[in-house]
């Protein structure tokens, strides 16, 4: 995925009737993690009264502490890959830990005869499980968005994309979703959307950020605008192609990252302003 690997390769591919490249955006927002069938159809819903055919939504949770909910896993995605194509969802970035969930996902989406399509997410705590990678690589029926390694080079980071890569599946689309650094700081992580160019300049892979997973709250700035916008804006102007963003409907109910998930009555806001930033770039 290097461009100095061979650069006549092409950067961009299109999934399920959607195309990713270094040169569009596509906004993914929704639920961290799925919990009940009504918050996934409000979600859903909402979207696609705005127009929107992706979006995240987690069944598999990496969690660091093994007593927090791990995600409902299998048993949500009969109701998360219908409500999705009731609402004309195209594609649902999804994190897989292990690779079975591959197969997981994949024989559900046959048997209700692929309502939506899926982008398999490898999480920041997996960006180095080269076995998962590997797994994962192999398989080419769905794209891949890459996180970087909160704690890890971001040539260590981009070498984790080449795994995918050399296993066959060049499908990529690499994310920023800031560093960990020492405790005290105002963010959960320490923003790093100024590696949005770079990362467009050493590869061919359309970059996404996150800045939900970024910033780790809804506060406000002064402004009256939430910090996860400032964020957003400055990841868009700098160039990047897909946004990962959560919302939830009820965040005091959400049953992971409720803090950092905006309200749904400021989903139009909040793509309205990304739309004019895209436009700045
Ligand atoms: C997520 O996107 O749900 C997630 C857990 O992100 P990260 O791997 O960046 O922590």
């Amino acid at each position: 995925l290097g461009r100095h690997r061979d650069d006549r390769r092409q950067t961009g591919f299109t999934y399920n009737g959607v195309h990713f490249d270094q040169d569009n955006l596509n906004v993914f927002a929704g639920l961290c993690a799925v919990d009940t069938p009504e918050h996934v159809d409000i979600m859903m819903r909402a979207l696609a009264e705005h127009n929107q055919p992706c979006t995240r939504m987690g069944a598999y949770k990496p969690r660091t502490n093994p007593y927090s909910f791990q995600g409902h896993g299998r048993g949500c995605l009969p109701y998360v890959f219908e409500t999705a194509g009731k609402h004309g969802i195209r594609v649902i970035a999804m994190e897989i830990t292990h690779e079975s969930h591959i197969e997981e996902i994949d024989e559900c989406l046959e048997k209700l005869g692929r309502p939506t399509g899926v982008m398999l997410q490898v999480g920041t705590r997996n960006t180095q499980n080269f076995e998962l990678l590997k797994a994962i690589g192999r398989q080419k029926e769905y794209p891949v968005l890459l996180k970087r390694g909160f704690g890890i080079t971001l040539n260590e980071s981009l070498n984790a994309a080449e795994y995918l890569a050399s296993e066959g599946n060049a499908n990529v689309i690499f994310c920023l979703r800031g560093m960990k650094t020492e405790a005290g700081q105002p963010h959960r992580n320490m923003v790093d959307f100024a590696h949005v160019p770079t990362v467009k300049r050493l590869t061919r892979m359309p970059v996404c950020i996150d800045p939900s997973h970024s910033v780790g709250s809804r506060e406000r700035a002064p402004d009256g605008i939430p910090e996860v916008m400032h964020a957003t804006a400055q990841g868009v102007v700098a160039g990047a192609n897909m946004v990962l963003v959560d919302f939830h409907p009820k965040p005091e109910k959400a049953l992971v990252d409720g803090p950092q998930a905006l309200l749904m009555d400021e989903l139009p806001a909040y793509l309205e302003d990304v739309a004019q930033c895209h436009e700045l770039w």
